[in-house]
């Protein structure tokens, strides 16, 4: 799925916001660190595999 990846020229804050399939992507972004509206996406990435659930392959034992 993709994933934007945003950047705040205010307080140089850079996070992601999922984009749902066939959802209108937003115009105007909020930066959560100062509330600018000034935030922008960068670029968007493709993500397969859900970062946040933990690596599948372990470093101690991989
Ligand atoms: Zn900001």
């Amino acid at each position: 799925m993709p994933v934007l990846e945003l950047c705040c020229p205010d307080c140089g804050h850079e996070f992601r916001s999922l984009v749902m399939e066939g959802a209108k992507v937003p115009t105007v972004w909020v930066c959560s660190v100062c509330g600018s509206r000034r935030a922008h996406p960068q670029r968007t990435v493709e993500v397969t595999d859900h970062p946040w659930s933990g690596g599948q392959s372990c470093r101690c034992c991989g």
